[in-house]
């Protein structure tokens, strides 16, 4: 069997096990099931790439649990064409994700390293959503409003800037909590100055860190 073959089975067997821990979405699985997640991880880890974990990518940073990012992705709630802002584009996976969405993704990474590396992975692959390096506490005023904000590093709370970013109607998922443990949060933007929490459980994430690094 060739590897692309084999990479795929195992892509199938991944979309079995994330349906069994409670994944509904079909567009989201289907999307798992199509990209190429060995190539978002250095080659020594490729064969670890279809399991349900986190694995290490470059600058001490992580490529996110498929499951994570099936679990954000669906809290997003994404309908096709929506201006979606990532912060933490780190391997580019969960932005690739959300290109498959059809969303328009816009993504900025605070290390130089992964954002050069993300933006090749992901033009190989033929996805060419707007990357940017950057501090995302800053969001993209001259982009904004976006109709879903999704954070992929853990922040004490939502930073007041990307809540100003936020579309009337808009959603923002983040991982709030101190270094060790984080509850998945889902913000809605229901007016100026209004917005509404939900909880989803606890996971645990990177740290979102100020300023950039080269
Ligand atoms: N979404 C990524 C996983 C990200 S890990 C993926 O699919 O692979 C979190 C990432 O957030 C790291 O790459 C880290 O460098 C980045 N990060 C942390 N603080 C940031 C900030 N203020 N602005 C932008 N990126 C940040």
């Amino acid at each position: 069997m060739n590897d692309s073959l084999r990479y795929n089975y195992k892509a199938i067997e991944l979309v079995v096990r994330l349906k069994n821990k409670g994944i509904k979405d079909n567009q989201i699985l289907a999307a798992i099931e199509k990209i190429p997640r060995h190539v978002f991880v250095s080659e020594n880890l490729a064969n670890h790439a279809y399991e349900d974990k986190p694995l290490p990518i470059d600058k001490n940073q992580t490529i996110s649990q498929p499951y994570t990012v099936a679990f954000q992705s669906e809290l997003l709630q994404i309908k096709p064409n929506e201006k979606v802002l990532e912060i933490g584009t780190g391997s580019g996976y969960q932005a690739a994700v959300l290109c498959e969405m059809k969303a328009k993704v816009y993504s900025i990474e605070r290390q130089q390293q992964l954002y050069l590396k993300a933006k090749e992975v992901l033009s190989k692959l033929g996805y060419h959503p707007m990357l940017f390096y950057g501090d995302g506490y800053e969001g993209l005023p001259d982009y904004a409003p976006f109709d879903k904000i999704l954070i992929t590093a853990a922040t004490k709370e939502f930073p007041k800037k990307l809540l100003e970013q936020l579309k009337i109607g808009g959603l923002m998922v983040a991982p709030i909590g101190d270094s060790n443990r984080q509850i998945m949060t889902v913000v809605k933007r229901i007016g100026a100055d209004e917005y509404i929490e939900s909880e989803h459980g606890a996971f645990v994430f990177v740290p979102l860190l100020k300023g950039v690094e080269e």
